[in-house]
């Protein structure tokens, strides 16, 4: 039984200078050699794969990511996989790699909210714990996991909800799939959201997909500089609602052929399908062909970009008919 580590950056690898910001330079090694009960746990293998603020990491790192837990599922000398990265976006690349993979190896996302230079850190907790997460046979064919500040959460789910408490991660609506207590990972049910299971390919992975978010009184501006992208993803107020003002705009996308995938900017709940019927409603975003995604924005984002890539919008997002 081994587990890979792979680390990538994040404030569980960082360190401070002389002036006391942090920036990842930890290795791979050192993250697991800085926690000795590891060595009861399992025997472990470590990857340096980058040294990067997550905000840095790429959608070709992405999809390095995903070849990395392909080919661990592939060696039968690997039992599970730990990627250690940072906070901010780990909603995104956890989504990422479960959007495309279909592999039965744990696979387990963490990091760390306090750097190992501050009072309680969080990331020798944190990685300890994915290991157990990781280690642990009930762990298969779950899809991506994240493990966080002993919660284990699907990362179809989960997003970050606090800029700085260590207890940051949550599946709004969704709830965790497993706790963690002492050495034991109680599992408490199984995955309800399916598994997306698209088939990359990096060549088609795009960055121009932009994500806008529907406020009060907002003019079309934002929208009107859309031109020649391949699709747009659009955070509409409550239950898929947009100001009749910027209407015009997401008509003229729509008659160039640009996929929109609407999504809601409330952090819970799903969009209407026909509730209201008034201009700008979730009628009028039937009328305009609009998808339907059950995930937040940065989410539905990634798995736009995915889709793309693998033709597969149809498959991976709700397009409700128009209204009769
Ligand atoms: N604050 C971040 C972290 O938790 C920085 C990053 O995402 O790399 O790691």
């Amino acid at each position: 039984m081994t587990v890979a580590i792979v680390s990538t950056g994040g404030t569980i690898a960082s360190t401070t200078d002389g002036d006391g910001g942090a920036r990842p330079t930890l290795s791979a090694e050192s993250l697991v050699d800085a926690i000795p009960a590891v060595a009861d746990v399992t025997p472990i293998e470590t990857t340096q794969f980058s040294t990067v603020p997550s905000t840095h990491l790429t959608l070709d790192q992405m999809a390095g990511l995903l070849d990395f837990v392909e080919s661990a599922d592939e060696d039968a000398t690997i039992d599970g996989v730990v990627i250690t990265q940072g906070t901010d976006v780990l909603e995104e690349t956890s989504w990422f790699v479960d959007c495309a993979y279909t592999g039965e190896t744990p696979v387990v996302f963490t990091g760390a909210m306090r750097n190992p230079s501050l009072p309680s850190p969080d990331g020798p907790a944190n990685l300890l714990a994915s290991i157990r997460v990781a280690a642990d046979p009930a762990a298969r064919d779950r899809g991506v996991l994240v493990a966080f500040n002993d919660r284990v959460l699907p990362a179809a789910a989960v997003t970050k909800t606090h800029s700085m408490n260590p207890d940051t991660f949550r599946a709004p609506e969704y709830g965790p799939l497993a706790t963690i207590a002492e050495d034991r990972v109680r599992w408490r049910r199984t995955r309800t959201v399916p598994r997306p299971g698209l088939s990359i390919d990096p060549e088609q992975l795009t960055t121009d997909v932009p994500a806008i978010y529907v406020t009060a009184a907002m003019s079309d501006r934002s929208l009107r500089a859309c031109t020649d992208v391949p699709a747009l993803c659009l955070a509409t107020t409550g239950a898929g609602h947009v100001p009749p003002d910027i209407l015009p705009a997401l008509e003229a996308l729509r008659a160039n052929d640009v996929p929109i995938v609407a999504t809601t900017r409330c952090p819970e709940g799903v969009l209407a399908r026909d509730t209201y019927d008034f201009e700008g409603s979730e009628r009028t975003l039937r009328e305009l062909g609009c998808y339907f995604s059950d995930h937040n924005l940065q989410k539905t984002r990634i798995a736009t970009i995915v889709a793309l890539s693998a033709d597969g919008l149809d498959t991976m997002f709700d397009r409700p008919a128009p209204p009769a």
